[in-house]
């Protein structure tokens, strides 16, 4: 039988495996990620499924406030009567599905960027990385856990198993820094791997620029398409245009062996490939 812990013993509530309920419980790394976080008392910060709230009140005492987005709506309710008693009004407390939700929900002056904290649920950490890149503009930094094997993705280098689109697409517009590894004891209920805090600085993007993100984005679509093919096979045909000439004439205007496979590049390789395929009109 699954081990009764404090979520069911004071709620009567089973966490839900598809809302990837894992909740902090030990006091020591929920302070260790706020303080790490580094946030200013002045700071609008958006947090993603806030469960019971083991991240919200010590946000909710140390910055300007809270936006909280949470889908299960049984804990929204709970947590909504747990920050009312606690006398705590800088926390809007939101129901919904944070894939679904417009950041531009929250309103700030153009100058003031919104900071992002969130133990994610395991199941959304590439559609939810992939929405925060989309709105970068809003957003200054973000402080998020993910699984360790996610986060050893996001901090790959070229060559390792682990670097591939997400590392580039990621590190293109951030810069990742990882903070420290939580165990899963950390957790309730314990989930059967270790998480990695860390900092994704989109004040930091990468410092070269391609002439269009999206010459870059395609590049590295094309190139990590098949990850067990050449860079050439993988590319040649991605695209009407990228035949198997055009292709071999980019990687050599960029110094590329033909032979090699794309999780061998680093960043100012692709952008280099990126603008030397660049597609003009398809
Ligand atoms: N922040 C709490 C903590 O650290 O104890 C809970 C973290 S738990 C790993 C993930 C939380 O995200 C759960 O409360 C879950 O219900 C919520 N959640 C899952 N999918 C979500 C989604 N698509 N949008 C918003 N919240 C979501």
């Amino acid at each position: 039988m699954a081990r009764s812990g404090p979520i069911e013993q004071r709620t009567g509530l089973r966490p839900k495996k598809r809302l990837g309920q894992h909740f902090l419980v030990d006091r020591g790394i929920i302070e260790g990620i706020i303080s790490r976080a580094g946030f200013q008392p002045s700071d609008m910060v958006l947090e993603i499924g806030p469960g019971q709230g083991a991240l919200t009140f010590p946000l909710a005492r140390s910055v300007g406030h809270v936006f909280a987005v949470e889908k299960d709506s049984q804990l929204t309710g709970l947590l909504k009567e747990k920050l009312s008693r606690a006398g705590i009004a800088n926390v809007t407390l939101v129901n919904q599905d944070i894939l679904k939700w417009d950041f531009n929900e929250i309103s700030t002056p153009s100058s003031v960027k919104i900071q992002v904290i969130g133990n994610l649920p395991y199941n959304i950490s590439s559609p939810f990385l992939e929405k925060l890149v989309e709105n970068r503009s809003l957003v200054s930094r973000a402080v998020l856990m993910f699984q360790l094997e996610v986060a050893g993705r996001l901090t790959a280098s070229p060559g390792s198993k682990a670097y591939g689109a997400m590392t580039l697409m990621v590190r293109y517009h951030a810069r990742p820094t990882a903070f420290f590894e939580v165990s899963s004891e950390a957790f309730f209920p314990r989930p059967k791997v270790n998480s990695m805090v860390l900092e994704l600085d989109f004040e930091r993007p990468y410092p070269r620029r391609a002439a269009h993100d999206t010459d870059l984005k395609r590049v590295v679509k094309g190139a990590f398409a098949h990850r067990r093919k050449t860079l050439l096979n993988s590319l040649k045909g991605f695209f009407p245009s990228w035949n198997r000439e055009m292709v071999l004439e980019a990687m050599k205007k960029c110094g590329i062996d033909p032979g090699t496979r794309a999780e061998t590049l680093d960043m100012d390789e692709f952008l280099c490939l990126g603008t030397a395929l660049a597609l003009t009109n398809e």
